[in-house]
Order: structure tokens, then C-alpha cells, then sequence
């Protein structure tokens, strides 16, 4: 790792006043560390933001639950105002990783984190999104890339948090110090044909203050499948959500973005009741726009179940 200058802010004015000096900021440090020990990033000054207390806390307001940048995954599982209003968001966090690395990774720091696409973590690998020619994942090993979305890169977007944030109709909120703006999940992660080097749309300086789901949440759910059941990212994920009376059926882990399935949803939104059967067809329709890669199809056997699983447990019922 090259070596680097570490500064503490204790306040938002400092973090600011850091950023405007060049300091990349720093939460649980989790992917951010794991980035400069691989030298893929090599920030020359580091600003730790986790005394900072403005950014912690989960808050009840007339018509949101807002969730601190800084609120720890495990906090988040562990939350009775979240688990009773939004088992998906407590859910998706609680399938997160490990619980060594939920107690000090950031909701924040998940939202933001980078791509796990094996040859973006691989130094030897100049590829598209690292400013090269080429995306070695079309030719190469695509196992656990992208079925949906056309590139021109590949990526999975790696947070659980954001499946949820998505089908929950979630915000992020963003201050660059003297502004703060709030930015729907439908428009804060970007796709890499709008974006290539960024996976979300924050300013460079601005940080995620917090994010916010809307009170009007009704049934809601989140599942994920993965190869273990600790310390891996997910092959498929689905989180289902009912916001002011309307479902929407997102797909985690298979797109550059959270994928807003709309023909599921459309599906589940013209069944008006769930069962058995509904749940089937919209597992089946959230496949309908799949363009698997060469080495990846398999996995949409993982989405199918995902959904289906989603939709019956967002109703309470029994999942075989
Ligand atoms: C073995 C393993 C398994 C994992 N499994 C999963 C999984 O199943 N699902 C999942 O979702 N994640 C998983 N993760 C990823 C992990 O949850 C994230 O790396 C972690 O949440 C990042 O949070 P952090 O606070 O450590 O962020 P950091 O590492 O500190 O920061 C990550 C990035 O976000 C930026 N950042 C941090 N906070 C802010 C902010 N407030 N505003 C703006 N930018 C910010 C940083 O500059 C950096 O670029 C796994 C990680 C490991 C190591
Ligand atoms: S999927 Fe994206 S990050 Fe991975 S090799 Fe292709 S361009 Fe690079």
C-alpha cells in the first residue's frame, strides 16, 4: 500500500474542508483498504469520517425513516423502527458479508462501494473502467457479471442496500457542505453507458449525509442467494416492496444498477391478490429482459427463485 496522509474530521465542516484539500473520505474503510492494499486506488490523503456524529443515527420524521451515512450494517439488523417497517432494508443488510465486517462497515460506505468484477480488482487488468480499451469480462470469465443491461462494462452493482433502497422507493441525501440535495435510488446509481467510472451520481464534493425510505411502505421483503451463506456477496438477490399501495419487483446482483424488473412488476401490480401462482408468473416475467453473458445463464434459475421467494415471504406466506 503506498503511503498516505490520515486526517480525523470531527464535524461535516471538517470533512468538507478536508475534501476541498484533496482528502478521499473514509468510513468503515472495508472495500476502501482492500482498493489501496491491491493498489487499485492510491488516494495520497485519507479523511476518517466516523466521529462525526451529524452522520450517525436512524430518525423517525412525519413521513420518512432516516438512516445516518454512518449507521452501522449490524445497527441497521438490529434497528426495531426499520425491522417493523422495513424487513427488506433490515434483511438485506443482515445477509450482508459477516458479522465482524456489518459491525464496522457504513450503510454509507455500501451505497458507494466499488465493483467486485475480478478483473477491475486485478492490477494486471487495465480494462474499460479503469480508462483501457477493453472489457475483459465479454471474452473471459463472466460467471458472475452482468445479465441484464448492455455494457459497454459488465459490472454487478455489489450492494444489498441498494436492492432494498430501490424497490423501497429510497433516497440518498448528499451535502457538499453548503448544499444538500436528495437523490432518488432510481437516479443515484448510474449505469456504466451514462457513467463509466463512477457507479453512483454524487459530485466529488459531496459525501452521503443519509439515506431515507418513505413511511407509506406496506409488504415488503428482501432474499438473496449466494454459493456460502457468510462472507460472499450474492448471486442473485430480489426485494419486493408495496409503496403507497403499488408493488415494485427489483433484482440485486445481476446489473450494473438495482433492476427495476418492470415487466414483474407489472405483473404483480395487475394480480391484485398473491399466491402460489402469482408468484410464479412473476418470477417468470422477471426474466423477460435477461441477456445473459456467455458463462452466466445459469444464474437466472437463482432470480426466478429469488423473486418468487420474495413475493410470497412479502406477504407473509410460507416459502418452500
Ligand atoms: C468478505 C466480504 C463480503 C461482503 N459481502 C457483502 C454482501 O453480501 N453484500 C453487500 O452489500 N456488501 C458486502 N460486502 C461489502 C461491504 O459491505 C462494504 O465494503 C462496506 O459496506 C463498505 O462500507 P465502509 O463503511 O467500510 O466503506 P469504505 O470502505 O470506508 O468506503 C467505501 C467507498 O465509499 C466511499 N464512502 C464511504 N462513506 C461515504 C459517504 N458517507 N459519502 C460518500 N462516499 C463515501 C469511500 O470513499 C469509498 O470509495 C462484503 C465485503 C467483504 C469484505
Ligand atoms: S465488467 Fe467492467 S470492471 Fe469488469 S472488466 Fe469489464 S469493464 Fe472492467
Amino acid at each position: 500500500m503506498k503511503a498516505f496522509e490520515y486526517a480525523v474530521a470531527k464535524n461535516e465542516r471538517g470533512v468538507h474542508t478536508a475534501i476541498n484539500r484533496g482528502y478521499k473520505v473514509k468510513a468503515g474503510g472495508i472495500d476502501l483498504l482492500d482498493l489501496m492494499k491491491e493498489r487499485i486506488e492510491s488516494p495520497d490523503k485519507l479523511v476518517s469520517v466516523l466521529a462525526v456524529d451529524s452522520l450517525g443515527g436512524v430518525r423517525e420524521t412525519d413521513d420518512h425513516i432516516e438512516v445516518g451515512a454512518l449507521v452501522t450494517l449490524e445497527a441497521l439488523t438490529v434497528d426495531p423502527l426499520v425491522a417493523k417497517i422495513a424487513p427488506a432494508l433490515a434483511d438485506s443488510v443482515r445477509q450482508a458479508a459477516t458479522a465482524q465486517i456489518r459491525a464496522v462497515a457504513t450503510v454509507g460506505g455500501n451505497i458507494c462501494q466499488r465493483p467486485r468484477c475480478w478483473y477491475f480488482r486485478s492490477k494486471e487488468h487495465h480494462c474499460l473502467k479503469k480508462g483501457g480499451a477493453t472489457c475483459f469480462a465479454v471474452e473471459g470469465d463472466n460467471t458472475y457479471h452482468a445479465m441484464y443491461g448492455r455494457g459497454p462494462c459488465h459490472i454487478v452493482h455489489a450492494s444489498n442496500v441498494a436492492t432494498a433502497l430501490r424497490a423501497l422507493e429510497g433516497e440518498v441525501a448528499a451535502s457538499n457542505g453548503t448544499d444538500e440535495r436528495v437523490i432518488g435510488a432510481d437516479r443515484f446509481f448510474v449505469t456504466p453507458d451514462r457513467s463509466m467510472y463512477a457507479e453512483n451520481t454524487l459530485d466529488d464534493d459531496e459525501v452521503v449525509t443519509k439515506i431515507r425510505i418513505p413511511k407509506s411502505i406496506g409488504r415488503n421483503a428482501y432474499v438473496d442467494l449466494k454459493e456460502k451463506q457468510s462472507f460472499d456477496w450474492p448471486l442473485a438477490s430480489a426485494a419486493v416492496a408495496e409503496v403507497d399501495g403499488k408493488w415494485n419487483v427489483v433484482l440485486g446482483a445481476v446489473a450494473p444498477v438495482p433492476w427495476y424488473s418492470k415487466e414483474a412488476t407489472a405483473v404483480l401490480r395487475d394480480a391484485g391478490e398473491v399466491n402460489d401462482s402469482v408468484a410464479e408468473r412473476v418470477a417468470d416475467a422477471a426474466l423477460k429482459d435477461a441477456e445473459p453473458m456467455s458463462r452466466n445463464a445459469w444464474r437466472l434459475k437463482l432470480v426466478r427463485a429469488a423473486v418468487r421467494r420474495a413475493v410470497l415471504m412479502a406477504d407473509g406466506k410460507e416459502i418452500d
